[in-house]
């Protein structure tokens, strides 16, 4: 289906040095097949399949956009978004992941590209730094057990104390160790540490506690592990399994004297680097074996379509004369063992044959009186499907007639094209959760985390590992933790969608949908179209979607919006649907990648006319603004990084519509508050900032469990107050607010009543320190204060009539 692109008008008015590196942008992707396709004069339609060919490397590349009917306009041809919508002084500039043939369309379409960001090289360096990382950490173990095997003549002990920190919180007393053993890589016995009683007292005296390995991608890195003590210990002492000894004094760690919830002793850092989803559910599966009391595994009714393919090939170059074959049998089960050839007989008048011996498939052309061959693709399509039609099934390229003389093909390997190790499985997948929490009958309040609807967000998985294990390994010492894990029931999807995740990591980098081909032959289900295919898992839900007739998903089988065919076609979100509607479940949280948004419904608006799906009441979006702050605190807390207010707020406001999206599904359909994180700066960066994003965001998903348990228990209304300073501008004061608690403040300088329309006071989570109001003396300033529950300072109605809001009018202060 092709889409009309009218409405608006073009206007690349740029810099030359944009003008510049737009051109720079196509000539470094374009591939050099495009070359032959003709260049039409900025036709008004788009192609609804954007012309991606199978070996094509897709790249993340800017595109600018003059104003939101044309981002509408680019969101309705389908092509491939990641998060990012940038608006700028002249226009919008969002992240396309486009490959050369689809920059050569879309230009000819008269849309206009900025810089190149992410190259498939930049990928293959993380996979490379993934596996360095990885090797690295083996390597040291390996040395380590070498030089500490001889122990019985060697003075290398087989296990040593990395640290051993002392913490008081309150009352409460807690001793977190950690050492490396020799054996660690190979043996999973835990560690027993004991304690003395202080200083000058026995080893022993003040009892002991187990550590147990700290295993990331299948590479074990140290033993780790908190207690709760009774005493402040001097010194540990640890007797591994094999005799050795070691021995270390205790270091006082010193508490943060603040209102970090995280308290003294509160472990984290669990991910060391990148974890593909066969890693990361053999990491939930590990954790829940080590916390079964507090943890299980659930597998999700839906196993995926799995990680495989038929075999395929297409043969020749000329699109009339081309034939694509595919395998009845999936790659792996013998698919790939299938041959084909397309031979001249080297005879006149020669007849046209197939040979089949075992799985290779001969062809001989048909040839004319002077020996020229002379059979047609649909002539060798029909006599393939005739004679070899128990191995594979051939068809003519998109839909062509096939009337195109076949020239001699040598004989080619089909292949399904996939490059993952066979440890990774090529079955159906299953599809695990790991669910946390003391009772998990459906009696405590129910909170959802899941992640890599799109498998090329990488980092967001890890975010939910390092969240779940916060979780495990803090409890019986972290009396917080303790309380949110005894009192909620947590529900944890690192990866919902493996089998685009296992292909993005070994395939194609780029790869946001699942696997499932809905493409025909002629449509693009062939050899060629295979980097294309797939369901875009977050258009595929069942509230405000494409098949209700609203924006931002796409029909075409190759579309990277591509909503499948059908409102919940496919296990991925059928397993999403099942998680929410668990009925205890009211808040969730949907990671993704990238552009650090936090976002909620809705999530999707009709064109023309940007009409939403229906608004959260004012009260309902209270709690969503509520929340907000104190989450955006929390991950400001890691390193400062301050999501912007211009990156906070309802999809559709803060983004682009997104028909059929997860966080729509939830809201909509089963009433839960469904937030949306936006992880980081792109899909997969160096490590380090992995690592960061993972940390920070990790905070950002505990306090939105603290956000749940506060929901569940807190009745007590917020205050505020204003304080007024001199402003450097004559007859003006500078007017900033306080709240008694995280809080959102919204307020008019008009004398109006204050709802939750009014402008939002930027509080330390959002705005940078709060921000400042400059007013004219005499101002009367109108306000409320609402906190993360929904409790409204005063019990003030913002959307009733009362007049029982704060107002003060504003002077210059006495000096
Ligand atoms: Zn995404």
């Amino acid at each position: 289906m092709s889409k009309v692109r009218t409405g608006f008008r073009w206007r690349p008015q740029l810099p030359a040095a944009t003008a510049l590196a737009a051109v720079t942008a196509v000539l470094l992707l374009v591939d050099p097949a495009a070359a032959i396709v003709p260049q039409a004069a900025a036709p008004a339609t788009v192609p609804a399949d954007l012309g991606r060919l199978a070996d094509e490397q897709a790249s993340v590349v800017e595109v600018i956009l003059a104003d939101s009917a044309e981002l509408d306009a680019l969101v309705a041809t389908g092509v491939d978004l990641d998060h990012h919508v940038t608006h700028t002084g002249d226009g919008i500039v969002v992240h396309a992941v486009v490959t050369g043939n689809e920059v050569a369309t879309l230009t000819r379409a008269g849309f206009t590209f900025g810089r190149v960001l992410h190259t498939p090289a930049d990928a293959a360096q993380r996979v490379a730094e993934r596996e360095a990382t990885i090797a690295a950490h083996l390597a040291e173990n390996r040395e380590y057990a070498a030089a500490a095997d001889f122990s019985a003549r060697s003075t290398v002990s087989d296990v040593r104390i990395i640290r051993a920190d002392y913490y008081t919180s309150g009352d409460t007393q807690v001793l977190s160790v950690e050492a490396k053993w020799a054996q660690g890589q190979t043996d999973s016995s835990p560690l027993t540490v004991e304690r003395d009683s202080g200083p000058g007292t026995e080893i022993g005296s003040g009892g002991t506690q187990t550590i147990s390995r700290f295993v990331d991608a299948g590479v074990y890195l140290y033993h780790r592990g908190a207690a709760e003590v009774t005493s402040r210990p001097a010194y540990v002492r640890i007797t591994s399994p094999s005799g050795d000894v070691a021995v270390a004094k205790v270091n006082e760690w010193l508490p943060v004297p603040d209102q970090n919830p995280e308290g003294p002793g509160y472990m984290k850092d669990f991910v060391a680097s990148y974890l593909t989803p066969t890693e990361l559910y053999d990491r939930i599966r590990a954790l829940s074996a080590q916390y079964p009391k507090i943890s299980e595994i659930v597998e999700l009714p839906y196993r995926t379509n799995g990680y495989r393919r038929k075999a395929q090939a297409v043969l020749g170059t000329a699109n009339d004369s081309r034939i694509g074959v595919d395998s009845l049998a999936w790659g792996h089960h013998g698919g790939n063992d299938i041959t084909v050839e397309l031979a001249d007989p080297g005879v006149a008048d020669a007849p046209l044959t197939v040979t089949v011996t075992g799985t290779q498939v001969h062809v001989d052309l048909a040839t004319d009186g002077s020996g020229t061959v002379t059979s047609t693709a649909a002539q060798v399509v029909a006599a393939l499907n005739a004679q070899a039609g128990t191995l594979l099934t051939a068809y003519t390229y998109r839909g062509s007639a096939g009337t195109g003389t076949v020239a001699p093909v040598a004989r080619t390997a089909l292949s399904d094209g996939l490059a993952a190790p066979a440890s990774v499985s090529r079955d159906p997948h299953p599809v695990y959760a790991i669910r946390i929490g003391k009772h998990r009958d459906g009696s405590r309040l129910g909170v959802l985390a899941y992640a890599q609807e799109h498998a090329r967000e990488w980092v967001p998985p890890l975010v939910t590992i390092e969240t779940a294990e916060r979780l495990l390994r803090n409890y019986a010492h972290d009396r917080r933790t303790r309380d949110l894990v005894d009192n909620l029931d947590i529900w944890i999807a690192p990866s919902v969608n493996p089998d685009g995740g296992h292909y993005s990591f070994y395939d194609f980098n780029s790869q946001r949908k699942n696997m499932t081909n809905h493409c025909a032959p002629a449509t693009g289900g062939d050899f060629l179209g295979r980097n294309s295919w797939g369901v875009d898992n977050n258009r595929n839900y069942s509230e405000y979607s494409l098949f209700d007739g609203y924006a931002g998903a796409s029909t075409s089988c190759t579309s990277g919006t591509y909503a499948g065919p059908s409102e919940l076609s496919e296990p991925e979100n059928r397993n999403v649907d099942w998680l929410a509607a668990r009925p205890n479940v009211r808040f969730s949280m949907n990671l993704h990648s990238s552009g650090n948004y936090f976002m909620w419904s809705p999530g999707a608006y009709a064109t023309p006319g940007r009409i939403s799906a229906p608004r959260p009441t004012l009260a309902e979006e209270s709690l969503f603004w509520g929340a907000s702050s104190r989450i955006l605190t929390a991950i400001k807390r890691h390193r400062n990084l301050a999501v912007t207010p211009a990156r906070t707020g309802p999809i559709a406001d803060v983004l682009y519509s997104a028909a059929g999206n997860s966080g729509d599904m939830l809201w909509y359909k089963y009433g839960i508050y469904a937030w949306n994180f936006e992880v980081g700066t792109s899909f997969q960066p160096a490590w380090s900032e992995a690592h960061a994003e993972t940390m920070e965001f990790s905070n950002g998903l505990v306090e939105l469990l603290r956000v749940a348990r506060d929901f569940d228990t807190d009745r007590k209304r917020p205050t505020s107050s204003l304080s007024v300073t001199a402003s450097a501008t004559p007859g003006m004061v500078d007017v900033t607010f306080s709240t008694s608690e995280p809080a959102a403040v919204f307020y008019t300088l008009d004398r109006s009543r204050p709802t939750y329309a009014s402008p939002l006071y930027g509080s330390a989570g959002i705005r940078e320190g709060g921000e400042t109001l400059t007013v004219p003396v005499g101002t009367t300033v109108h306000w409320f204060s609402v906190d993360a529950a929904g409790n409204v300072e005063k019990n003030y109605k913002p959307d009733g009539r009362g007049n029982n809001h704060n107002k003060q009018k504003v002077t210059l202060p006495k000096r």
